[in-house]
């Protein structure tokens, strides 16, 4: 599904070089480099605040003690996502209320957000799912309306700009209160083991943010809160320094194998190809197809046979878990997701695949649709 070591190759001197000298330094944790890439990707973001931790759940969690969830307290999110965001929620002892997502472009469904908000819900966690946004206009405008909290989970979505009607462009994961996101070798901006990092453009909470990741300790040995210990070592710093600058020419590169893939399938009327959003720009974390459910099984296997990575992301429904059952979530309402758990279809999506490679993937895509 992605090609790692094609892309360390490209960078191998650079990262050799300043793996050797964080090395020398022996400064592990919260070095120099830490603190450079949080300056970097606030940048980046155009954010006032990077707070860098331990990896992208992490991040969620931290972002829910930091806004004072308190246990009972609802917070809704999509029952179409990876299991983190719900597991954060259950973890906090906070209420997780999951609504379905867009058949089309697989973000937060409008209607059925509005639905959910009752006087005990806290926060929404749209999910910027497979590397577009969710539609964040509207999310924000009903957060207004209900005073909510918005924490935007950008594990997918880094670098992704979402269009406001107003023409503004901001970056996924600056739009809400708190946005947060994984530095996941496989995610879009890759560290070489887990990563994570927290946005925002709020003073305050920035701060408690960057106490909660140590400990919730505010100078040397004194705790002002309970923290949680959730660092950034400095080695995946200086990875993910190197990887930044590179972040837009990585997007574009998805970007063309997805327009690729597009052409290859765009007479094949039993796939249907991903929707882009008219709202946000996509950097393309996964390239999902949408087949007929009787098809999945076998492409899925044929294109194992034939040494095509593939996968299901997501094949069941977080509200149907063992994990979660006990929620007991209305299925009825979450028939979208169920939908889709039988019909999505990833294929391999990464910063180095060829012409070459893309023509295989697709004539063996083609061949055996034909052949069903
Ligand atoms: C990867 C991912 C996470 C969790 O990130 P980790 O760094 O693996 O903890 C959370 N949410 C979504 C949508 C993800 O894809």
């Amino acid at each position: 599904m992605v090609d790692l070591s094609s892309q360390y190759h490209n960078i191998q001197r650079q990262i050799d070089a300043k793996f050797k000298e964080v090395l020398s330094s022996a400064s592990f944790i919260n070095g120099d480099e830490v603190k450079a890439f949080e300056q970097e990707l606030a940048d980046y973001l155009s954010v006032k605040h990077v707070i860098p931790c331990g990896n992208g759940t992490d991040a969620l969690q931290i972002a829910m003690m930091g806004l004072d969830l308190k246990p009972g307290d609802e917070v809704i999110t999509v029952d179409f996502t990876f299991a983190a965001t719900v597991e954060v929620i259950a973890l906090l002892q906070l209420k997780p209320v999951l609504i379905d997502v867009n058949p089309d472009t697989f973000t937060m469904d409008i209607e059925q957000l509005k639905a959910a908000i009752t006087p005990k819900t806290k926060a929404i966690v749209p999910v910027h799912l497979f590397g577009q946004c969710a539609d964040m206009e509207a999310i924000l405008h009903i957060a207004n309306t209900h005073n909510l909290y918005v924490i935007e989970d950008t594990a997918q979505a880094l670098g992704a700009d979402y269009v406001f009607s107003d023409n503004t462009r901001m970056k996924a994961g600056t739009m809400g209160i708190v946005g947060t996101t994984s530095f996941f070798p496989s995610k879009n901006l890759g560290a070489y083991g887990d990563a994570g990092a927290l946005f925002t453009n709020d003073d305050a909470l920035a701060k408690k943010l960057k106490s909660i990741v140590n400990h919730g300790m505010s100078k040397r040995y004194f705790y002002d809160r309970i923290g949680v210990n959730s660092r950034l070592d400095t080695l995946q710093a200086a990875v993910l320094r190197i990887k930044l600058p590179l972040l837009d020419g990585y997007a574009a590169a998805r970007q063309k194998a997805a327009a690729y893939y597009d052409t290859a399938f765009q007479n094949c009327d039993a796939i249907s190809i991903p929707k882009r959003s008219i709202q946000s720009t996509h950097v393309f974390h996964q390239y999902t197809l949408k087949v007929p459910e009787e098809v999945r099984t076998g492409l899925h296997e044929f294109l194992k046979e034939q040494g095509i990575p593939n996968a299901i992301y997501y094949p069941v429904p977080l509200h149907s878990q063992e994990a979660y059952k006990h929620f007991s979530f209305d299925s009825k309402k979450l028939n979208t997701t169920q939908a889709l758990c039988k019909t999505v279809l990833s294929l391999p999506m990464h910063t180095e695949l060829d012409d070459e490679q893309l023509a295989f993937i697709s004539d063996k895509v083609l061949e055996f649709i034909n052949n069903t």
